[in-house]
């Protein structure tokens, strides 16, 4: 069997995060190194590897996760705007094969990205 994920390990609570919001599909917690005053990881408890790997099947679940997102932003102030950023493979920049969105925010943001 392949080795879980960190955040495979985070949701089965193997190992500690500072979550901020769970329900039955979805975990969002604080980034273990912010680039942003907030910086959110939300994730489907399913394991999905990434945006590249998706299912149509999934559709609910990635509403729910994108309504997540508007809900914490709405808790957490961010009325001048963020930043939903998913990482995607190797040129993605992706670290963690576990699908996760980026929750930026508190401060300007510049684009493009790197
Ligand atoms: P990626 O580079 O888009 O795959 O993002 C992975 C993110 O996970 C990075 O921003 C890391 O700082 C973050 N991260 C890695 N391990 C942990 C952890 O154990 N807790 C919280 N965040 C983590």
């Amino acid at each position: 069997m392949a080795e879980k994920t960190i955040f495979k390990k985070i949701i089965d609570k193997e190992i500690p995060a500072d979550i901020i919001y769970e329900d039955e599909l979805c975990l969002a917690f604080k980034d273990l190194n912010p680039q942003a005053p907030v910086h959110i990881l939300v994730i489907p408890k399913k394991e999905i590897r990434s945006l590249g790997t998706i299912e149509a099947e999934d559709q609910t679940l990635l509403g729910h996760l994108l309504l997540v997102i508007r809900k914490l932003a709405e808790d957490l102030k961010l009325s001048e705007g963020f930043r939903t950023v998913a990482n995607t493979g190797k040129d993605g920049g992706q670290t963690v094969d576990h699908l996760h969105f980026h929750l930026l925010g508190q401060r300007p943001l510049d684009w493009p990205p790197g």
